[in-house]
């Protein structure tokens, strides 16, 4: 896989790296730029904002989808700058002792003016963590929706998608928030862009795995049974009903 720059509207840029399959975005406007996420560590991130030059000399703001490493710990390479995330991705990350951490923190909604571009911050509520934050980029119908969603394929969930700050039902509402927003083009926290189609199918995924996860918990149902009956691989339905 060649690690380059997807224009998947006018302006607003994917980028998907082998690592993870992690999937990072740009979106430049006039005079200035937006990126959202910076990989994994600061040399990752060093490539990332050496990436970001070779489309834009603007100076550029950050903003994190959420607190997990992979998105959020190549922030030191770009700054000083802006850096925009939800308060929780804040307060996870100065748990782990992050030096580099937001300083521009929003609980629910926050707008932000790209050179000229309108972009919408929201959260919500708890899903894949607890401080999942899309990025909304309206004159482009485009959202980068974070670990939200995930296009891995054949399916749209890997076992790293649900981890012990997972709220699986929150997830499909913050679904409906995503689709919700109107854009065509979902850029996902890892994979390749996806349209609203997918997000439904995605939906109606998690809804199964919360029902199973329900009837676990009622003791209607054991491990072994859930897992035939799931809509996904076994180590991915382990770590959404968390059966160890
Ligand atoms: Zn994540």
């Amino acid at each position: 896989m060649t690690v380059r720059w997807d224009e998947v509207a006018d302006g607003v840029y994917a980028r998907r790296y082998r690592e993870w399959d992690l999937t990072v975005g740009l979106v430049v406007g006039d005079g200035a730029c937006l990126v959202i996420d910076t990989r994994a560590n600061a040399e990752e991130g060093a490539e990332l904002a050496g990436a970001v030059r070779e489309v834009t000399p603007h100076p550029w703001t950050v903003v994190l989808t959420h607190d997990h490493f992979d998105h959020s710990f190549g922030v030191p390479a770009f700054l000083p700058c802006e850096v925009w995330a939800h308060e929780n991705c804040h307060r996870e990350l100065a748990a782990r002792g992050r030096l580099a951490l937001p300083d521009r923190l929003l609980s629910d909604r926050a707008e932000l003016h790209v050179g000229g571009r309108r972009v919408e911050l929201v959260h919500f509520g708890p899903a894949h963590s607890d401080n999942d934050v899309v990025v909304h980029v309206p004159d482009a119908s485009v959202v980068f929706a974070g670990d939200l969603v995930e296009f891995a394929p054949p399916g749209s969930f890997t076992a790293e998608s649900f981890g012990t700050d997972t709220t699986l039902g929150g997830w499909p509402g913050a679904l409906d928030g995503v689709l919700g927003l109107g854009a065509e083009v979902i850029v996902p926290g890892h994979g390749a862009p996806v349209d609203r189609d997918f997000l439904v199918a995605q939906k109606e995924i998690l809804r199964r795995l919360i029902t199973l996860d329900s009837a676990v918990r009622a003791g209607e149902l054991d491990a072994a049974a859930a897992i035939a009956a799931s809509p996904v691989a076994e180590d991915v339905t382990r770590a959404a009903l968390r059966l160890g």
